[in-house]
Order: structure tokens, then sequence, then C-alpha cells
């Protein structure tokens, strides 16, 4: 007779792990109990080694899917003589090193009871149980129990409660257990604020308007969606008008795999992270001739399925697939109380579908695409977030990283993991920054931080960068956004060494004060240097260049051929008057509201100008996502550039550009120039790590050819991918970086 003691941290909270342990522990007749603390889950076993074994054996292979044990300490001590297994009640201490579960799709098993007639929660949008349901959404505070969550105000009723109190039912400890006779409801109302119904005829009613070609605000998991028929073009083209979104794809959301395959091609691997427990938005090929008003102009849409009971019983009633955007205006973050969404959503929606469970926290859908044949976080949000980023080695101080300025996130780093925040949104508004801080506080009270130190962006304009500095008797220290950029790849591939940094993005905040990316830096924690960059180019009109790919094609024309371009017919002067011509001319030439930068990001805006493909764009990466699309594998060759003095010279490209006679081979030329230049670059500095960040690194063609050529040249390639390339990831290499300093 042994009694062995076990501590485990890790994701191991909120997915039933403890009824698990229970009927590991009841069936090889153990004795003791399993209690969760703030740390994780506590697990004491008496009775023979055999047995013992038996149950570590259990653990290590059976355990839920969703667990995940980082750390796991085993003591043997002496028996103490239980007479039974027991689940015991939680405990609270000082510190929450718990890991908080992020929310998961609705199970096998709760959807089969959803949809059979005999089952008491027959079509109830709230069904739910240990493996699956709402978590990082409903959580006020831990440990994980329902006094803690936004379904206090729901007492169970006696069937309910039965099966919460139960060890051997499913639904043992579901913390947001319900059903239509105790928990939340849904109701139906139109714009002006009114009820239309409650409660059974919702759903019917829903449907009607729906097929009317009527816009649905309606309440989810992490927030409102926007809701239409995403096969009637005028109900796409009004909801585009009215939530001023005239180009940017939607994502639509479809009954089942089978639906996705008669508008989409999902390859094998799309297919799996479509089915994953996070349910991402994927980007997806659609069909030709589909879905055209969704995603215009593009190649792919946004594909994903129904993960909240909600969704399953909409989509059933439904033979077509819905637009589910998010509900607010344009970059805001996400509306999730029931009056702000009458407020601010019946503008753009017909009706409203709320519920009476309240979101306590908002979580965007989060959206992946495979990249260079690996997935790619592009948002990193429900399903994902508050999952730690675990390190390899115990930061020294805590930390708070406030992340940049667009697809902000912000992140909490803290002894050996950082926890990257879920998608907060652009910071222009108000309704931003309060979320922000909003977010901040809640994150900082669930696991009861206080920073050390808090690192913010070197650029002295970005919102969250005058927030740090304000904030009142703690240090600050700014950090590079290209650096931070390559510390957060880093950071999820547990680099601590010296690589080089390839981080190539639209624009940041450089040392010298003008915009870089197009950099290649060597850099370890503790420092980075600049070694080589593109030649630096005008943003003619600064700000307004960042929309308008033709400024920076003109600015490219005017490096190339000076005054002649005032005469020159091709696409991105076709569309400017002889005045304004001059004008920018001027403002090129004297440098007025011009600023430098090496971006590379711009010059894919400057190839789509030349193309004549885009000219003005209405959403951030419209002019790379379009040229991505028009890659083409058997064209091999590429145009010439010069690299002197730390210097890439792009002019030779584009001269080469403007006199190519074959345009349509134009954007797999430019890709291929891209990738010699990486590669030529890379050998020159010679280190043998290279980490590639920035938002550029999210173009598949362009990652995937330079990942194998530096792999062949023997040359360790890292990625992101627990994290976007994107602004999304900076608060993780900021958080490292914070610290490790
Ligand atoms: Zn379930
Ligand atoms: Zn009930
Ligand atoms: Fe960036």
């Amino acid at each position: 007779m042994v009694r062995l003691k076990l501590h485990l941290k890790g994701v191991v909270q909120g997915m039933g792990f403890r009824p698990f342990v229970y009927r590991a522990a009841k069936g090889l007749g153990l004795k003791g109990y399993v209690i969760n603390d703030t740390a994780g889950v506590v697990v004491e076993i008496e009775g023979p080694q055999d047995n013992i074994d038996r149950f570590l054996l259990i653990l290590k292979h059976e355990k839920p899917s969703l667990a995940n044990i980082y750390y796991q300490e085993a003591r043997y001590q002496e028996p103490v003589g239980y007479d039974d297994f027991e689940i015991r009640p939680s405990t609270g201490s000082e510190r929450n090193e718990v890991v908080l579960l992020p929310d998961i799709a609705t199970c096998k098993e709760c959807l089969e009871e959803l949809t059979a007639h005999s089952d008491r929660r027959f079509l109830y949008p709230f069904i739910n149980c240990t493996n699956c349901g709402p978590r990082f959404t409903i959580i006020e505070r831990l440990p994980y129990d329902r006094s803690n969550t936004s379904m206090k105000g729901f007492q169970m009723c006696p069937a309910c409660q039965k099966e919460h109190n139960n060890p051997s039912d499913r639904r043992f400890h579901a913390q947001p257990n319900a059903c239509p006779v105790c928990g939340p409801n849904i109701s139906l109302l139109k714009d002006d604020g009114t009820t239309i119904t409650e409660g059974q005829g919702v759903i019917e009613a829903l449907f009607e308007k729906i097929k009317d070609g009527k816009i649905v605000a309606i309440k989810g998991i992490g927030g409102f969606h926007l809701v239409c028929d995403a096969t009637n073009d005028s109900t796409v083209a009004l909801l585009r008008k009215r939530k001023r979104r005239p180009d940017k794809p939607f994502a639509v959301m479809f009954r089942d795999m089978e639906q996705v395959k008669e508008y989409a091609e999902p390859t094998v691997l799309e297919e799996s992270l479509l089915l994953l427990h996070s349910r991402p938005i994927v980007l997806v090929k659609k069909k030709d001739g589909l879905l055209d008003t969704v995603s215009p102009h593009l190649k792919s849409v946004g594909v994903f399925l129904p993960y909240s009971p909600l969704h399953y019983i909409i989509l059933k009633g439904l033979d077509f697939p819905v637009v589910a955007t998010s509900g607010n205006l344009s970059e805001e973050p996400i509306i999730k109380e029931n009056d702000e969404a009458l407020k601010r959503l019946s503008p753009i929606s017909h009706f409203i579908l709320l519920h009476n469970r309240p979101i306590h926290r908002r979580c965007d859908d989060s959206v992946v695409k495979v990249v260079g044949g690996y997935p790619q976080i592009i948002r990193r949000s429900r399903g994902y977030a508050p999952l730690p980023v675990m390190l390899p080695f115990r930061l020294k101080r805590r930390v708070l990283a406030v992340g940049g300025h667009q697809k902000n996130t912000f992140a909490i780093g803290f002894e050996d993991r950082i926890i990257v925040s879920q998608h907060i949104s652009d910071m222009e508004t108000i309704e931003s920054m309060s979320y922000f801080e909003e977010a901040i506080d809640d994150l900082s009270s669930i696991y009861k931080f206080e920073p050390d130190v808090i690192i913010h962006d070197l650029h002295p304009g970005y919102e969250t960068t005058r927030w740090a500095i304000k904030q009142k008797g703690i240090e600050k220290i700014a950090i590079q956004h290209h650096y931070a950029h390559i510390l957060s790849c880093m950071a999820e591939n547990g680099l601590n060494e010296k690589v080089i940094g390839v981080a190539w993005d639209g624009t940041g905040y450089g040392e010298d004060g003008t915009l870089w990316g197009g950099e290649f830096l060597t850099c370890d924690i503790n420092s980075y240097e600049r070694v080589f960059h593109f030649k630096p180019f005008r943003l003619i009109g600064g700000e307004k260049a960042v929309r308008e790919p033709r400024r920076i094609a003109l600015s490219i024309l005017f490096e190339l051929f000076n005054d002649k371009v005032m005469d020159m017919d091709i696409p991105p002067v076709r569309g400017f008057k002889e005045k304004e011509l001059s004008l920018l001319r001027m403002a090129w030439h004297k440098g007025i509201n011009s600023p430098l930068s090496s971006s590379a990001g711009r010059l894919f805006d400057a190839l789509a100008s030349f193309l004549g493909i885009l000219q003005v764009c209405t959403y951030e990466a419209q002019a790379a996502m379009m040229i991505e699309d028009l890659f083409d594998p058997a064209v091999k060759d590429f145009y010439s550039y010069n690299i002197k003095d730390g210097e890439i010279d792009w002019v030779p490209a584009f001269h080469d550009l403007v006199l190519d006679s074959d345009k349509a081979k134009a954007p797999t030329r430019f890709i291929n120039t891209l990738s010699r230049i990486i590669l030529e670059v890379v050998s020159l500095i010679g280190e043998k790590r290279v980490c590639l960040s920035g938002g550029v690194f999210q173009n598949s063609p362009l990652c995937g050819i330079i990942t194998e050529k530096l792999q062949k040249e023997g040359f360790l390639v890292y990625t992101q991918k627990l994290v976007p390339a994107n602004d999304g990831g900076i608060s993780l290499g900021q958080a490292f970086f914070g610290g490790m300093s």
C-alpha cells in the first residue's frame, strides 16, 4: 500500500479533468481525492503500487483531448488510510497560475442531444457539458466555479443539479450547465428595440427574416455577429454600405463540411483546421463565380463552421451559408452588451437576436491561413486566447507589453509564460482605447498580476505608447517595432541565442525617425543591429500613401524617370490630373509631408498599382492579398536588384517591371525577386538561425519559397505559428524582452 501526491499544472481545469481522474481512480479501486487549486490540480491516490502505476499510464494516455499538462510533480508519502475517492471543493489562494481555458466548440455528444426530439435539451441554444461550451467569455474570476461565471444568475433546476453533482455524468461540474427550464433564453427584437417574440418562436421567425434578405445582429459567444444570406448579393451590398466596409472580405459560416465544399475547395489540412475545437475562420479557395460579393476580387474566402448550439440551430434551418461578421463598425472592438447592440447595431441590422446570458469578456473569431504549407494564425482570439505561450526559460521580471497600433493585442508575462490577450482592435477610436484598458485590468485581476516593467513601441504617436508613458511609478522601456516582431518569433520558438531577423511589414517607427519595414536585423534578447534594409522611398502624402498604392508607385516612378513621369500613360499616373501630378512631384522632390520608408509591404502596393489592379485601397493588406492570388509557380525568373553598403536597391527591379511586356508574370517575378534578395542577404550575414516575421510573411508563396531555399542552404528557419506574424504578435516580442531584461 502506497500513497502518491501529484501536482499537475497546465490546461487542467474546465474540461472534465477532475471527473476523468475520479473515474480512473474509482475504476482501479484507488482511494484519495482530486482538487482544483489556483495552481492547477492536486491528486492524492492510495492503493497498491501496480494500480498507481496503471493510473499514471491512464493519466498520460487517456486524459481529455483538451488537457495539456505543462508541469507534473509526484511525491510518494506515508499512507493515511482514505476510505473512498472523492472530488473535493476548490480552494482559493494568493496567486493564480492556473491556465484559463478558451471557449470550446459544441461537442459531438451535445450535438446529438441537440437534434434528438426526445432529449430535454432538443434545440436548446445553450446546451453544453464539461467537454464543451463557453469558458473565457463567461469566467469572471478564478477558480472556475459557477458562482464565478456569468451563469451565476441562473439557478440550476433539480434535473441539471443532479447531472452537475454526479461524478459519472458528462455534466459533472459543468459550470455553465443549463436547460430550457432553468437556463438562459433568446428573444428577437426589431431595430427599434421592441420585442417580436421570445423562446420557442424565435428561431422560426429568424429563418423567415434571413431568407427574406434581412440583416440580423445575433448575440453569440464572444460578442455580436452581423448575419445575412451570403448568397444574396443585394443584402451583402447593403451590409457593406451600412457597415462602411466597401471591399474587405466577410467571413462565411457554413452548415457543415459538405456545404463548405459546394462553395469552396478546402485542402485536407484546411478541413482539419476548420474542425479544431477553436473553430477558427480558415481562408479557403472559393469556387469560381461563387461568393464574389462576400470576398470581392479575391480567390479565397474566410470559411468557418458553427461552434455554438445557437449557430447549429440557425444553419440547420437554412439551405444557404450566411455572412457572419463581427458586430461593430469597421475596425472597432466587437460589441458584447445587449443595450450597446441595440444602440450601435440597429442602424446596421433590421433585427436583433438577444439572449440573457451576459458575455463577461468579448472575444472575436480567430482567423487561420495555411502559409507555405503550415497554418499561421492571422488573428488570435476566440478558441486560442488566453492560452499562454510557454517558454523554455523563466522570466526575470513580471512584464506588461502594450503591443502596437493596428490589430492590437497586449501581453502579460510572468515565470515561464507569456499570456497574449485576445484581439483588441485597431487603436483609432475612444472605444478601442477603453476596451484596451478594460482588458488589461481584467487579465491583471484574474491573474492577480502587477507588472515590474511596461514595454511599449518606439512610435511616439501610438495611442498605446501614450498610455504606457502615462503610467506612474513604474519603469517603462520602448522597443523598436521590427525588433519586437523578431523577438516574438524567438519567444514562440524558444530561442535565446543570436539570430538573423527578417522583419518585413507595412511600416513601423525606426530609430532614425523614418518608417522601417524591409529590415534585416541581427539580434539576441539584449539588443539588435539593423544590418540591411530596403533603399528608402517617399510615402507621398504620408498616411494618404498608405491608403493609395498609386502614390507609392508614383514615388518610385519619380525616382526612375523624374519629370518624364508627367507624360507617361501608365496605370498609376492615369487617375491624376496634370496639376495634381505636379503638386505630388513637388512634394516628393522637397519631401513635404512625404516621410521616407524602407517598407517591403508598401512595395507590394506599388506593384498592384503598376499592374492596374488597385489604385486606392479600402482595407489593410488589400494589395498584398491580390498579388498573392496572381502567383504562378511555373514562372521561375525574376527582376534585377543591387545590394550595396547595407542597402537593397529596388530601383532596377521596378525598371524591369515597368518595361516588362508580360505583366501577367510580374507578380511571380516580383515575389521570386524578394525571395532571392532574402537568400542573398541572409547568406551575406551568415548566422545559422533565421527568424521571419512581419505581415509580409503571411504571403504564402513568398514564405514557402524562402523557407525551402534557406533550409536547402543549411539555415534553420523559424516562422510564427502560435501568434500572428502581423502586428497582433508584437506584444509577445515586447513581453519577452521586458521579462528577460
Ligand atoms: Zn458537450
Ligand atoms: Zn435545468
Ligand atoms: Fe509590423
